[in-house]
């Protein structure tokens, strides 16, 4: 079977809905499929220019701005095992092609812990490293053993440990050092068989309390997390976007102070010793709340997401983030950076 298509439409590819073609696209299927991908004369001449590279998970956090002359590497490892137990713990590999909601559904249905609060976010457990997902107080760092990769650049196979992915904030070494050179094939996570929950974060216990639950298993919470999602996020297949557009800004003790004396009620929390602040609240104050221009604009309920409401290009989106990045920088002097990738 031929796993090197060309011009191929990115629009069923991409939760922004944006419609882009790739000149090349590469279906992985298998780790040793990249053996196979290196072989093509067309790989070997665009590896020179890894930027004409791109791995494709579920592209739920790509931005596309235009056709994409290169390849893109679909990611379709699939593959769920377990590859250590004791009686405290256990270690899964999951192949980064599978929908990371999957695995998140597969752990608790066994009442493993430490996926339940990651519950929803679209996606494959192959970009779960990329930018740490996180969400309801927990990160995939949290619960990442390690990464087994594949470098582009070198031709080598990397096992990188937890430690050796410099994980932080929505960020890893694979979205710097090793961006668009390291190709992920799979995942390994370290779950709990311990009740661990984790309620801290705004929303859930009272979630839970709603439905009568005081002593919940992974599950619950993994359905107490669902049932907050759907009722704040668009679901993407009924309005295109890519989730959080930026990131919170983390600001250290002099901008806090600054920015606390302007505005008291202003939301924070604590990051070691910085201060990260809600981007969502930022971009409202600066009055952006329900804004909408032709066919994009700002998600009515979470001012953070930008939407495609109809045949929007990548390029629309992009201009109303740097409108608002731009607005947000000199109402509060600060400035937000992107979550997505604009590609
Ligand atoms: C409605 C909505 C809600 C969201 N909520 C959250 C949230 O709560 N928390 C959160 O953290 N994120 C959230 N996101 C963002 C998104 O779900 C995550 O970033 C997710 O991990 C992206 O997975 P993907 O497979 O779609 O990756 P893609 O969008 O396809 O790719 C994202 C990046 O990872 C790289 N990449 C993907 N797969 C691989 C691989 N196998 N090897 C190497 N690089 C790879 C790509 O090159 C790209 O740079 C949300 C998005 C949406 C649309």
């Amino acid at each position: 079977m031929n796993r090197l298509l060309t011009n191929v439409s990115l629009l069923p590819y991409n939760t922004f809905g944006v419609d882009v073609s790739a000149s090349h696209v590469f279906c992985l299927k298998q780790p040793a499929d990249l053996d196979d991908l290196q072989g093509f004369p067309v790989f070997r001449e665009m590896s020179h220019d890894l930027r004409r590279i791109l791995v494709l998970g579920q592209g739920s956090n790509i931005l596309f701005t235009g056709d994409f002359d290169g390849i893109v590497i679909r990611n379709g490892i699939g593959g769920i095992k377990v590859i250590e137990e004791d009686s405290l713990s256990v270690i899964v590999e999951a192949g980064a092609g599978v929908i990371w909601n999957d695995l998140v559904d597969y752990a608790v249905s066994i009442n493993w812990w430490g996926l339940e609060n990651l519950a929803l976010i679209p996606g494959t457990a192959g970009a779960s490293p990329v930018q740490n997902i996180g969400a309801y107080g927990v990160e995939a760092a949290d619960v990442i053993e390690r990464v087994n990769a594949f470098n582009l650049e070198t031709g080598q196979w990397m096992r990188l440990e937890n430690s050796e992915c410099g994980f932080g904030y929505r960020d890893s070494i694979f979205k710097r050092d090793l961006k668009n050179r390291g190709v992920i094939c799979s995942v390994v996570f370290r779950l709990s068989k311990r009740a661990e929950p984790r309620l801290g974060y705004s929303g859930v216990r009272e979630e839970l309390d709603r439905k009568g639950i005081i002593d919940p298993s992974a599950g619950d919470i993994a359905e107490a997390v669902a049932a907050i999602r759907r009722s704040k996020l668009p679901d993407p297949a009924l309005l295109g976007n890519g989730g959080s557009f930026f990131k919170n800004p983390v600001v250290g003790e002099t901008a806090f102070q600054r920015l606390k004396g302007s505005y008291p009620l202003m939301p924070f929390h604590r990051h070691g010793e910085l201060y990260k602040i809600p981007a969502g609240w930022l971009i409202e104050k600066a009055g952006w709340k329900g804004y909408r221009s032709g066919n994009v604009g700002c998600y009515e309920k979470q001012s953070l997401i930008l939407v495609n409401y109809g045949n929007a290009t990548g390029r629309e989106v992009l201009d109303l983030s740097e409108r608002i990045s731009g607005s947000v920088a000199s109402v509060f002097g600060i400035g937000i950076e992107r979550e997505v990738n604009v590609i």
